[in-house]
């Protein structure tokens, strides 16, 4: 249980770079990381705009003189400091990625930066060879991933209790950008532009976030290989896709599809995973996140509860309110910064048995985004060909 009590011995000193007054993922980012108090925010390159960024920094408590015009100067005189950040989180369009990890390696900080971590699979293999010469983690924030009834999935299909797993089926499909809102809105703008959002759009911006739910509930599927098929129905979109539908087969025999999709008119989220074996399926859609539902084959459908006592003792242990109240995104956010923190805190101490022992998406998970969607545009591109999985 969560319940307030110090989840680390001190409070790591914490800068961000991007989620400024007008972005989307800021403040998630900061209510996240602070909420258990197992970070402190003292500096920010918070805007592409720096006096927006300076104004926005002290307008949440940064002092003035934290609030960097840009991210390579926060770095090098926080280095300085004796107080100066340990740890940066990045919250910048993906064209930045890259560039601002990798110089916050090279600067000794540990990382969290936003999905996805880069656009190539070399690039995300650079950081990690990075990371491991500096010690340091790297976080990826799909969020939900620290929700508990993640958790639960994942120990009831260790435990057998689905029989052997044949199909995955995953979505991410919402309906806010079924007509071109780009034209009056730069948050999405840049998500259809090649140059920022790199090689997709809807495959690397929401596709991704399911997969890693996969990865986290069946941690023993390898795909094989995959076919995509990618459309743009606002046309200006070309050559970025506004719907995807990808069909993976893995090692296992199993079979797996992901349907990452922006124009699902109506649609607020709808983000889901079911996960089908021999016996029995379970479903998790991220409107209803408290709930997994568990359908065993000739026998009523059964709705599990977050917060109660015949959970796995592993989604319980993050629970802070109780079964009956919803706990959402923010709390699945807060806990993984918990597991950010720690396993920064077990690298800095050389406890590899401590680091070892902490699930969190990290540098594994950041590279195999990138290699998902570089796999997919291969497959679309070629005209929806099957593809081995490089
Ligand atoms: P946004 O356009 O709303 O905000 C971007 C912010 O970054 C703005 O404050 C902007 O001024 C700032 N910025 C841009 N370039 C900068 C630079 N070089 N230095 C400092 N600040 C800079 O974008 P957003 O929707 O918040 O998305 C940001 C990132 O978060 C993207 O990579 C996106 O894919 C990701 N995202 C992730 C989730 C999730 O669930 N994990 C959800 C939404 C967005």
């Amino acid at each position: 249980m969560i319940n307030g009590e110090n989840l680390v011995p001190t409070s790591i000193p914490w800068g961000m770079v991007g989620g400024g007054r007008q972005s989307q993922i800021g403040y998630i980012h900061r209510s996240a990381a602070l909420r258990d108090g197992v970070f402190k925010l003292v500096a920010g390159a918070f805007d592409i705009d720096a006096q927006r960024g300076r104004d926005f920094g002290t307008a949440i408590g940064v002092d003035a003189d934290r609030c960097y015009a840009e991210y390579k100067t926060m770095f090098a005189t926080e280095a300085q400091r004796p107080d100066g950040i340990r740890a940066v989180s990045i919250a910048t369009p993906n064209g930045t990625h890259f560039a601002i990890s990798k110089a916050a390696l090279e600067a000794r900080l540990h990382v969290v930066c936003e999905k996805p971590l880069c656009f190539t699979t070399a690039e995300a293999e650079e950081l990690r060879a990075l990371a491991a010469s500096k010690n340091k983690i790297v976080g990826v924030t799909y969020g939900y991933a620290g929700h508990q009834m993640i958790k639960q999935a994942r120990e009831m299909i260790a435990a057998g209790e689905l029989g052997d797993i044949r199909i995955v089926q995953m979505q991410f499909a919402h309906g806010f950008h079924n007509e071109a809102v780009e034209a009056a809105n730069p948050a999405t703008q840049w998500r259809v532009d090649p140059k920022m959002a790199g090689p997709s759009y809807v495959l690397g911006d929401i596709g991704t976030h399911p997969l890693y739910l996969s990865e986290v509930m069946l941690p023993a599927l390898k795909i094989r290989r995959l076919m995509c098929s990618r459309q743009s129905f606002v046309k200006s979109r070309a050559p970025l896709e506004d719907n995807a539908f990808t069909i993976m087969e893995y090692d296992t025999g199993a079979v797996g599809y992901v349907w990452s999709c922006a124009v699902n008119a109506g649609s607020m989220h709808g983000q889901k995973i079911r996960v089908i074996g021999s016996k029995a399926s379970i479903e998790w859609w991220d409107e209803r996140p408290n709930q997994i539902t568990y359908e065993v084959q000739g026998k009523p459908l059964q709705v599990l509860e977050r917060g109660m006592g015949y959970l796995h003792p592993t989604a319980l242990a993050d629970d802070r309110i109780g079964g009956g109240h919803p706990e959402g995104l923010f709390e699945a956010w807060s806990n993984l910064y918990v597991r950010y923190a720690q396993a920064m805190l077990a690298s800095d101490r050389g406890d590899a048995a401590a680091l070892a022992a902490i699930h969190y998406p990290g540098i594994e998970a950041g590279i195999e985004g990138v290699r998902w969607v570089e796999n997919c545009v291969r497959s679309a591109d070629a005209g929806a060909t099957w593809v081995d999985y490089t």
